[in-house]
């Protein structure tokens, strides 16, 4: 078995599902993770967005945009403009009922979260797996839902990787067609409600089929030659990537580096299956290999994290901020699941850098309630730069308005106010 993930942006028009069906050709023993189409999740956050504001006109519209833009895909597909999918037309229904008649509280923010953008992946495998039949490549669709199961969380749920084992490959036993199509990023926690494993999450869902499957390889196709060792809007000097190893991936990722989600690498490293980030546009072209074997990176990687908030958290007696006190503040940090990124010291501060949240407030509120005085500064952002000298430093850190700078013999971070 092999896996191909395809993103958002490659079938984001119905030429990208056309060229999803030229990329899988004739192969057999194939499963497919398919993403939201296009920018579909941004447009459901905003359908959300308008369920916790209590807005429905601005639901009602987002709802309305996405389903003209998957209408137009279908048309194109099917070569006639009237033509509508039933699977398609219920899911959309469905969508309209939770916005319209959810009866929304901020404690089930990120159920219904869970809810609304989930719809972005049904609809896409949806009309792809449609498609593909309607072309003779004969597949079955998966619903993940029922596949993935992930801890009782919403949002960023983790997967519980033993009972995903069992349902998914209880799913295929019996299915005659070789080729599966399934969402990604969507799962279903123990209470039968549906998850999500965070955004950009379905490089991770297509890890852990591939880990369930024992695939011989997985393949992320996507809008991009290959991993650079820079995002080339930011850095204009950016290096495609030939290799990498797992352990050098991750650091990537977790730094903020927009090529694989972080928990992607994980599932393949246990079974050692190699990850290939190759361009949808060429199938020719080679990409970038991820394995086990793979030399350590010899170019400089330069990533930005973008959105973060800088905490500086003290005690208000101006006791040392210490072991215990740690443990208080990352407790109170983990229930609100704020993402720490980058971690400073000194005695009677705590810096932190934190990923932009929607509880960052309770979490300082909670700060205060046990004795610390925090400042708070958001519009931040962490650059990190791996195997940097002067002249990346010089050209690319340097500056005024840099808050905290750390820094190892290979690796520099810098938190600073965005520009
Ligand atoms: N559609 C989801 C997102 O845009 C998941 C993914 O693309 O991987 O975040
Ligand atoms: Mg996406």
């Amino acid at each position: 078995m092999k896996v191909y993930k395809f993103g958002g942006a490659s079938v984001r028009n119905a030429d990208g599902v056309r060229n999803l069906h030229k990329i899988v050709g004739d192969e057999q023993n194939l499963f497919i993770i398919v993403s939201a189409m296009g920018k579909t999740t941004n447009a459901l956050e905003k359908v959300f967005e308008g369920l916790q504001k209590g807005d429905k006109s601005l639901s009602r519209e987002h709802i309305a945009s996405l389903r003209s833009y998957h209408d137009e895909i279908i048309g194109d597909l099917w070569h006639d403009t009237t033509k509508k999918l039933d699977g398609v037309e219920r899911l959309f229904a469905e969508l309209e009922q939770v916005a319209e008649t959810t009866v929304y509280r901020t404690e089930d923010a990120e159920l219904w979260y869970d809810s609304i953008v989930a719809f972005g992946e049904l609809i896409s495998t949806t009309i792809i797996s449609e498609y593909l039949n309607y072309v003779g490549l004969l597949n079955h669709w998966v619903d993940m839902r029922h596949c993935i199961r992930t801890e009782q969380r919403h949002k960023d749920a983790g997967v519980d990787l033993e009972t995903s084992t069992t349902l998914l490959r209880e799913a295929l036993k019996d299915c005659r067609e070789k080729v599966f199509i399934g969402q990604g990023f969507i799962g279903g926690a123990p209470d039968g409600t549906t998850t999500t494993l965070g955004r950009e999450g379905s490089d991770y869902s297509a890890a852990i089929v591939a880990n369930i499957l024992d695939a011989e390889s997985m393949a992320v196709w996507k809008d991009v030659d290959g991993i650079l060792n820079a995002d080339p809007k930011i850095f204009p000097d950016a290096v495609q990537i030939a290799e990498l190893n797992y352990l050098d991936t991750i650091e990537l990722a977790y730094s903020g580096a927009q090529i694989i989600h972080p928990k992607t690498i994980k599932p393949l490293q246990n079974k050692n299956i190699p990850l290939y980030v190759r361009p949808f546009g060429d199938k020719r072209k080679p990409g970038t290999v991820i394995r086990g074997l793979s030399a350590p990176i010899d170019v400089p990687i330069l990533i930005m994290k973008k959105n973060q908030v800088l905490l500086t958290i003290r005690s208000r007696d101006l006791s040392f901020v210490l072991e215990e006190k740690f443990a208080t503040i990352f407790s109170l940090l983990e229930r609100y699941r704020i993402k720490v990124n980058l971690i400073h010291n000194s005695a009677v501060n705590l810096s932190l850098c934190v990923d932009s949240s929607w509880h960052i407030d309770e979490a300082v509120a909670g700060l205060h309630k046990e004795g610390f005085d925090v400042m708070h500064i958001s519009d931040m952002e962490l650059l990190t730069i791996r195997g940097y000298n002067q002249e990346l430093w010089d050209k690319y850190a340097i500056g005024s308005n840099v808050f905290v700078r750390q820094s190892t013999q290979t690796t520099v971070r810098v938190v600073r106010k965005k520009r």
